[in-house]
């Protein structure tokens, strides 16, 4: 027996129903937004991800899914979808537009341990803003973010929020903490004494609970901020408070790649992180090698920890709306005509559904040499109406209706059905 490999998942129905259900909420809320889908490839040139991610970050360093293709080219599989965004916005020339909104939901690779919420194939669903560099390009992302999950979703969340500096402010901030962990060198975990003198900034991001404790004393990258990245967040936190937004100062929060600058946040859920984002004013540059000079920021958020979440608390049965099944049983082979007319009116009506106004329906067409097999068959499928047709019916150009909830059967002519059906389904 072949096995799905380690750190990914079959999603079979309902949890199937319920991630489209999910993905379709959020994206037709962004695209009422004026975000535009956007997809890229699920694997890019390496270099991409040792340019935007850093070469020292944990994603790039640790967690890469690389392979050289038989041309020996060096790919790797996504590990996030921000650096193929831009990569593509740059390729395909719509730098030229002043201002670019742009939505993603798609598949991300990461080699980790296994657990709870972490998978090796994971989905990621996001957006990018390209080309506004005040707040409230800020705000306006922030207050998305917190909207998919407290007003779509109904969950209690907190923006965690911090502000990172710029390339004006971060290097001496940089100094500062480097000085300050250097005390504790001894103290830290492996990964973290080489964090030191490759990015000290990391080490606050550390879960090991020693580095954790000494994280907690750290310098503050706010109190380092340079005049203009001051305003921009101070800004930013009182219009996030004026509109009530739950935010919460984290001064530990950097995010774990080297891109962001400024404003860095995540959405948290219990202590569940869901999402995460923040600005890269420097990213579009760094990738299209100094070409283009554009701000931007974004978000993403991960598929599996919402769909777990809502799970748990039991809000997405509502989300799993039941729909009205009908099966259509040919019980003789003079039948089938009937049934399958029948099938493919339905078909015709179901697309044309808004004119009719009647619950979403289900339907089967199905065959069964008699009707208590018919019967068994669809309670299994938890059918709500069969409809049958067999000798009896046939010599009369009738069909059978039966209700399996209540047991009542009802005959009909044949050019009469779909109106009896219509009416029997507004009853519903
Ligand atoms: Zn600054
Ligand atoms: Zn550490």
């Amino acid at each position: 027996m072949i096995e799905k490999p380690k750190g990914t998942n079959d999603y079979i129905h309902p949890e199937s129903t319920l991630r489209k259900e999910i993905t379709n909420k959020i994206t037709s809320f962004l695209e009422n937004l004026g975000y535009k889908p956007i997809e890229t490839p699920v694997f890019e040139n390496i270099e991409l991800f040792k340019r935007s991610a850093g070469i020292t970050s944990d994603i790039v360093s640790k967690e890469m899914y690389e392979f050289q293709d038989k041309k020996g080219r060096h790919l790797a599989l996504r590990p996030e979808i921000t650096a193929p965004v831009v990569r593509a916005i740059i390729q395909n020339n719509l730098l030229l537009n002043h201002v670019i909104k742009l939505y993603y939901v798609g598949s991300i690779f990461r080699y980790e341990k296994p657990q709870k919420d972490r998978y090796r194939q994971a989905t990621q669903f996001g957006i990018e803003y390209f080309g506004q560099e005040d707040y409230l390009a800020d705000f306006e992302t922030i207050l998305i973010c917190h909207h998919i999950y407290n007003s779509i979703f109904n969950l209690q969340v907190e923006v965690h929020l911090n502000s990172i500096g710029c390339q004006e402010c971060r290097p001496s901030y940089r100094e500062s903490i480097f000085e300050y962990f250097s005390k504790f060198e001894d103290k830290l975990c492996s990964d973290c004494k080489r964090r030191l003198n490759e990015n000290p900034l990391r080490i606050l991001d550390c879960k090991n609970p020693v580095c954790k404790e000494i994280s907690n004393e750290a310098p503050k990258s706010i109190d380092h901020l340079c005049t203009s990245c001051k305003k921009h967040f101070n800004n930013l936190l009182q219009t996030l408070n004026d509109f009530k937004i739950p935010i919460k100062l984290n001064t530990l929060l950097v995010r774990g790649l080297d891109y962001y600058n400024r404003t860095v946040f995540e959405i948290k859920c219990n202590n569940v992180d869901l999402a995460g984002g923040g600005r890269y004013d420097y990213l579009v540059r760094e990738i299209s090698q100094g070409k283009y000079d554009i701000p931007a920021i974004g978000f993403a958020g991960g598929l599996e920890r919402l769909t777990n979440i809502l799970q748990e608390q039991k809000t997405f049965k509502s989300l799993l709306k039941e729909k009205i099944r009908i099966n259509l049983v040919s019980l003789t082979e003079k039948a089938d005509k009937i049934i399958s007319g029948i099938y493919s009116k339905l078909l015709e009506k179901i697309v044309l559904k808004k004119k009719i106004n009647t619950p979403d329906i289900e339907i089967y067409l199905t065959k069964f040499e008699n009707l208590s097999k018919a019967l068994k068959a669809s309670d299994k499928l938890k059918i709500n109406y069969v409809v049958f047709v067999g000798e009896e019916e046939l010599n009369q150009d009738e069909v059978t209706i039966k209700n399996m909830e209540t047991g009542k059967q009802q005959r009909t002519k044949i050019e009469s059905f779909i109106p009896t059906l219509i009416g029997l389904l507004k009853d519903e």
